[in-house]
């Protein structure tokens, strides 16, 4: 029998956290061994584990992967601490800067790391349909809508950015982004090719935040054996 994998949460307390730890808990392949909580403390229904306040980083237990969904402040002393234990990490923590991406492509020549800003499996084919729709139609304008909840903090979303690298990818087209903040709404994705006298929109619309749990679980099961690296969900995944 294959051995289980000692998981850590970052971010547990978190919409995509608390989902996370739902449904690790009932995936045999992972052990969780903690969540990792921010500065709230307070108990998290239902969670199955021991949870983890900032300052007490060096309590968490020994651990095979770490899998990430906080804030951008975060990233780099979750970077260092996984480098520290030299665990595998999972990151889908969007609104990163410059100096976070090289600090990631750093720290995964010593560790294995993949960050992804959209873990559904829909949003990876559609950004190889985008890719090559951009080949193609390389003299149409593209223009990428996107529309969350109220609550996000970044925008563009990190999948309207990734959309628009595979745009660029594609025949170099620079996109135009517009985001939208309404209600309770997961993530709905548009990227429209204009061209003379006819448009193409190809579409996401996530309908349930599991979809991002499930995708950065299994991320996360087959990133464990990889040798240090940086790697994307889409080469782990399709
Ligand atoms: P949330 O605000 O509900 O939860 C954020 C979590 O991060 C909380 O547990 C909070 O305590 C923790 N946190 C915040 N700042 C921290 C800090 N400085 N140090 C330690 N912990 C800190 O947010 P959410 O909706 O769960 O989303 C979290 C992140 O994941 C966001 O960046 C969001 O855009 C991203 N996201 C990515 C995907 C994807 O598929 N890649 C999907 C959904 C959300």
């Amino acid at each position: 029998m294959k051995q289980t994998i000692k998981l850590v949460i970052f971010g547990a307390s978190g919409k995509m956290g608390r989902a996370l730890l739902r449904i690790a808990a009932a995936d045999h392949r992972f052990d969780l061994v903690a969540g990792f909580v921010g500065s709230n403390t307070s108990p998290i229904d239902g969670a199955v584990c021991p949870l983890f306040a900032i300052h007490q980083l060096d309590e968490l237990p020994k651990f095979d992967i770490a899998i990430d969904f906080t804030q951008p402040e975060a990233f780099e002393a979750i970077l260092e601490f996984c480098k520290t234990r030299n665990t595998a990490l999972v990151s889908g923590t969007t609104g990163l800067n410059d100096q976070h991406r090289k600090r990631m492509a750093e720290t995964a020549k010593d560790i294995p790391v993949l960050w992804a800003s959209n873990f559904s499996l829909g949003v990876a084919v559609l950004n190889d349909l985008v890719r090559r729709a951009a080949q193609i139609l390389e003299t149409w304008d593209v223009d990428i809508t996107e529309t969350h909840h109220v609550h996000k903090k970044d925008a563009p979303s990190g999948t309207a950015l990734s959309l628009g690298q595979s745009v660029e990818q594609g025949a170099g087209q620079v996109p135009h982004y517009v985001s939208h903040r309404e209600g309770e709404v997961i993530g709905d994705h548009t990227v429209k090719f204009t061209g003379p006298g006819e448009f193409i929109e190809l579409r996401h619309n996530a309908l349930d935040r599991d979809i991002f749990v499930r995708g950065a679980l299994e991320a996360a099961y087959r990133l464990r054996e990889k040798s240090p690296g940086l790697y994307q969900f889409a080469e782990l995944i399709l």
